[in-house]
């Protein structure tokens, strides 16, 4: 569904509501408008409960300042409006106050965008915005500023974040990815070194990340095909609730036959797909007018080369892309379950690796179905969905929980004896 074909209230009281449950922010905090076609500015109220919006509760400020609404619009409606004057190119406004982006502010630190190629993309250069109090129009002037001079996300000295974008969907897009880059780099930071990506690096890495594909018009769709489509279309949104993804991240792909399989589209949002926008791949061809994901050829090699697996899943769980950006290796060796589901896991050094599919798809067989890609993501295949998503839940539950061990002393890893139990018990290789 194309979400710009809401009207602007309806809109923003479902990105209200999808930032509270996805606890980005607190009942009273957060505020995001919508410019539209005729210079209106559409806004959420202030110190009304975020979690119950509904688009009657929005506030429509008109270009000669009259307020419309059964409410008065946040108390940070100046900066909204000095952003809009200064870009005349951005129609949505999203602030907010979410954990690990206030750890940053209240350090007056900027998150590091280049931990990972996506986020880079997604995301770009950061700025910061001096310190002024909530609603002061010298706020609106700082913030401005920032604005002014083409960054399209700026941190807030001791408060929150402020993003601009084209549309309120891709403002959310980038908020969420800023979220995350945020808790990734606390997280890496318990582990060891947080180690970036150097910028003509990203930029190699653009120019190489999709491919040129032929394309086919797919006539006959197949029963089984329609099923892999919705069992995409379910388990990406699983993953998105369950916390493992964010809304533009990562990539879910079945397979349908010896050389087919279905791939999730490149960056629609992960919480409303539906089985129309699912890319049917046939012998290295992509369904006519459709982009897959970026790691399509991966998915692609991986099938090629191994026909015992059935799916894969590429993303970027928070906890295990901490050891993605750190030298810490992703230890399974902790509890049996995550022996038994991870495995050994190796690392593949950079982002550019995965630009070379077949030697990817080298990498797995039957002791290996998980790998990790330096500053990129991590690469979990398996039989069948179920079994992708549980390995993919043990694996980062797993590194969550290695994470959190770190204040409580040195991890005991289970032993050889203890490992050769487990190989014999549950038949592994
Ligand atoms: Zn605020």
């Amino acid at each position: 569904m194309d979400m710009n074909m809401l009207h602007p209230a309806e809109q923003l009281a479902i990105i209200m509501k999808r930032i509270y449950t996805q606890r980005l922010t607190t009942t009273s905090g957060g505020n995001l408008s919508i410019r539209d076609e005729n210079g209106d500015v559409w806004m959420t109220p202030g110190t009304i409960d975020k979690g119950n919006l509904t688009r009657d509760d929005m506030v429509c400020i008109k270009p000669d300042g009259t307020v419309i609404g059964r409410h008065k619009p946040s108390s940070e409606y100046p900066f909204h409006l000095k952003i809009y004057e200064v870009r005349k190119d951005l129609k949505a406004v999203l602030h907010a106050h979410p954990t690990g982006l206030v750890a940053f502010s209240i350090v007056r630190k900027v998150p590091n965008t280049g931990l990972t190629p996506q986020a880079y993309f997604e995301c770009g250069q950061v700025g910061m915005a001096k310190y002024a109090m909530t609603g002061s129009s010298e706020l609106g002037e700082r913030i401005a500023e920032v604005f002014a001079d083409q960054y399209d996300v700026a941190m807030l000295e001791n408060h929150g974040v402020v993003v601009g974008a084209k549309c309120l969907w891709e403002a959310f897009g980038i908020f969420e990815t800023m979220e995350f880059l945020s808790r990734l780099e606390i997280n890496a930071g318990i582990l060891g070194e947080v180690k970036g990506l150097h910028t003509d690096l990203l930029e190699r890495y653009k120019k190489a990340q999709f491919p040129e594909m032929g394309e086919f018009v797919c006539e006959v769709h197949t029963s089984a095909e329609k099923a892999a489509r919705k069992n995409l279309c379910d388990f990406a949104a699983r993953a998105y609730r369950q916390g493992l993804i964010n809304c533009v991240q990562g990539s879910f792909s079945e397979r349908v036959g010896e050389h087919s399989f279905v791939i999730t589209p490149h960056h629609n949002d992960r919480l409303y797909l539906a089985p129309e926008d699912i890319v049917m791949i046939e012998k290295g061809k992509k369904e006519k007018g459709k982009t897959p994901g970026r790691m399509v050829e991966v998915h692609r090699a991986i099938y090629e080369k191994h026909p015992e697996i059935n799916n894969i899943v590429i993303c970027q769980p928070m906890n295990t892309m901490a050891f993605a950006v750190t030298d810490t290796p992703l230890d399974s060796k902790t509890i049996p379950e995550s022996y038994i589901m991870m495995r050994d896991i190796p690392k593949l050094p950079d982002p550019i690796s995965l630009t070379k599919p077949e030697t990817v798809a080298e990498m797995f067989n039957e002791s290996t179905p998980i790998v990790l890609a330096a500053n990129d993501s991590v690469i979990v295949t398996g039989e069948s969905m179920l079994k992708v998503f549980d390995r993919l839940e043990v694996t980062e539950y797993s590194a969550m929980s290695i994470v959190m061990s770190r204040s409580q002393g040195e991890i005991v890893p289970i032993d050889e004896k203890g490992l050769e139990e487990i190989r014999k018990g549950f038949h592994l290789k």
